[in-house]
């Protein structure tokens, strides 16, 4: 397909209306970001950032742009791609959180003719695709209703038919592949669950579920001090949830967004578009082998 037919198709089942919040995370940690980010991109850091080819034959979705994974595409064949990434930059979870892609990978991105989309808070507030609306469907719980947070439909809740949280947590690690979560718990007993997908430790979230009456909290993150932010932030969102006697669960930034980026396959595959989703399956093992010194 024709890169501009794509980008035109996009830009109407995805409108980007305002700027993303990776504009106050990207510019700051991405030194080449200048270099090889698209106008457009610059403007709204979201939509097509990397603008490599003008022919796109493939498209990966993927939930990070890991180095590992920009590698492994710039060895294959597949020129004239597209890879459709909710984040801009990889993500270490036990580490010190985003990872901006290197100059190597942006260059190879380059000479091997692929090119990235991103779509993040876009991805966030859509009311199929969402990566919160994706992974309750993964869990195959219907009813939810979209949890509001400054306006924006971050979040969702539902009422839950089993009472007891070690019961409903065994479930949530069987279906989503993950041997541990990062727990704080205060009631075994719980009946309202919501659900914010990817970085939800956040004192607003938190405080906007507990307003809906929720006394459990899933998100990606619970636990992270990896950067400055993260240090100054996280700690309160954990007081919080004690204040509120929220039960806390964490089940990795990558498992609670990836349903959504797998969806997205279907998406693709309804243009008539050849599209894969690349399993990232090193951040699975990792969360499982390293969560344990992380609770
Ligand atoms: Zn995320």
């Amino acid at each position: 397909m024709e890169k501009n037919k794509l980008l035109m198709i996009l830009e109407k089942d995805f409108p980007i209306y305002k700027k993303d919040i990776f504009r106050q995370i990207q510019p700051i940690l991405d030194k080449h970001f200048e270099t090889y980010c698209t106008i457009n991109y610059k403007n709204y850091f979201s939509g097509l950032m990397l603008d490599n080819t003008d022919k796109i034959e493939k498209i990966f979705c993927v939930v990070f742009p890991s180095e590992e994974i920009i590698l492994k595409l710039a060895k294959q064949t597949n020129k004239n791609s597209l890879i459709f990434s909710h984040h801009p930059m990889d993500w270490n979870q036990f580490g010190s959180g985003f990872v901006p892609i290197s100059k190597r990978s942006y260059e190879l991105l380059k000479t091997n003719k692929i090119s990235l989309f991103v779509l993040h808070d876009v991805l966030d507030y859509h009311p199929k695709y969402a990566p919160s609306i994706q992974l309750l469907k993964h869990l195959n719980i219907k009813n939810s209703k979209r949890l509001y947070i400054n306006g924006e439909p971050l979040g969702v809740y539902f009422d839950l038919n089993i009472e007891r949280l070690n019961i409903f947590e065994e479930e949530l690690k069987r279906k989503l592949n993950l041997k541990k979560l990062q727990k704080v718990i205060f009631n075994n007993k719980i009946k309202r669950i919501c659900v914010v997908a990817g970085g939800g430790d956040n004192i607003e979230f938190i405080s906007a579920a507990n307003d809906v009456g929720c006394d459990t909290y899933i998100t990606g993150i619970v636990y992270f001090r990896g950067n400055e932010y993260a240090k100054k932030n996280n700690p309160p969102f954990i007081a919080k949830a004690k204040e509120l006697k929220i039960n806390l669960l964490g089940c990795s930034h990558y498992v609670t967004e990836k349903f959504s980026l797998l969806a997205m396959t279907d998406y693709f595959k309804s243009l008539d578009i050849k599209v894969d989703f690349i399993e990232d399956i090193k951040s699975i093992e990792f969360w499982n082998k390293n969560i344990e010194e992380f609770i």
